[in-house]
């Protein structure tokens, strides 16, 4: 984390402060500044992820969470197209949620929506990342559709920055509430997760957390979250993202220009990254004779450990040039060509 993050968590920890208070103020400030009618600070996206799932609930069932069994019987489906199934949805279905889902894995079409939707729906589901593709319903066309049926559309954007004027542009597009991980590119507290959209809907997820009772109390948001994740969003906004991403072009091309052609290895330039982010990485192609989990392995052992992804296919590995600072790449060359003999 970042100095001024690390700062403010500090400062926060010193301080007595009213929790429920410090929620609103928060959440006023990082409405302010990312251009949305009110936020909330949760305790990481996937977190997020179910209180705004539980909010859509009690839309429809007021009491929904005053008492477990109060959730049989009442309006739960969370429609998602199948091709946005992922291990994080989890955490929806964890708010009581029944995941209805559209279309295949080869595409959705607007038809599959408009016959999901009916009385029980509650929300409609869009995960933002590297599964996207042209065959899958846009989201335009589900943000259009949802308004037609007064269905509340939910974006998991926990990875989606870069670029940073994704804080505004899905609720600019028409969606209601957009969840991102405070602890990823935005370099805050491991343990937060920023929520922003709806006023009507914040204001639910604000009445289920901590220091209320209810579905959100297990999830408990510190004063030093809070103040470090308005900290890291400031710093976040002021940054100079141009030149971070020339700094990580530069990083992608010593890595290539000191792997490529060397040990019978084929360093390229790979675009996007695993999560979509608009942001280069390397590939590294390995030769046969080194299996990609032996040279992970080895990385992993060495002093220092240096991690490093696996390619989805092929023998390769991919380096990530976000995950490191100045210095750093030069370590991971080193020990790359180290462990490659
Ligand atoms: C990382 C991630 C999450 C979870 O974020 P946390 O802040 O770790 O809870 C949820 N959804 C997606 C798509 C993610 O990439």
């Amino acid at each position: 984390m970042p100095e001024e993050v690390r700062k403010a968590m500090d400062q926060a920890a010193g301080s007595f402060v009213d929790l429920h208070q410090l929620q609103l103020s928060v959440g006023e400030r990082l409405a302010e500044l990312t251009h949305n009618e009110a936020a909330y600070v949760s305790c990481g996206a996937a977190s997020g992820l179910l209180l705004a799932t539980a909010a859509c609930i009690s839309r429809h069932t007021a009491d929904a969470y005053e008492d477990f069994s109060k959730l049989n019987g009442v309006p739960n489906e969370v429609i998602v197209q199948k091709m946005h199934r992922n291990s994080y949805d989890y955490a929806v279905q964890e708010a009581g949620a029944k995941m209805v889902e559209i279309g295949s894995n080869e595409g959705t079409q607007i038809e599959d929506l408009e016959r999901a939707v009916s009385p029980a729906t509650v929300a409609i589901f869009w995960f933002q990342g590297a599964m996207n593709d042209p065959s899958e319903l846009s989201l335009k066309d589900v943000i259009r559709s949802a308004g037609k049926h007064k269905v509340p559309v939910i974006v998991d954007a926990a990875a989606q920055l870069p670029p940073v004027s994704n804080l505004w542009n899905f609720t600019q597009q028409g969606a209601d509430l957009v969840i991102f991980s405070g602890g990823k590119d935005l370099a805050g507290p491991q343990a937060s997760g920023l929520i922003l959209g709806s006023k009507d809907l914040i204001e639910r997820i604000r009445g289920y957390g901590a220091p209320y009772h209810g579905v959100g109390r297990p999830m408990k948001v510190g004063k030093e979250e809070m103040m470090g994740l308005l900290a890291a969003v400031e710093r976040y906004l002021n940054l100079d993202h141009e030149s971070l991403l020339q700094t990580y072009e530069k990083r992608v091309q010593f890595w290539i220009s000191g792997l490529d052609g060397k040990k019978g290895i084929l360093a390229q330039r790979d675009y996007p990254n695993e999560a979509g982010q608009p942001v280069p990485r390397t590939r590294v192609e390995l030769p046969v004779e080194m299996p990609k989990e032996e040279v992970i392995d080895a990385l992993m052992k060495g002093e220092p450990r240096v991690a490093v992804a696996p390619s989805e296919n092929g023998n390769a590995l991919l380096l990530n040039p976000m995950t490191v600072i100045d210095g750093e790449s030069e370590i991971v060359l080193e020990r790359l060509l180290q462990v490659l003999g």
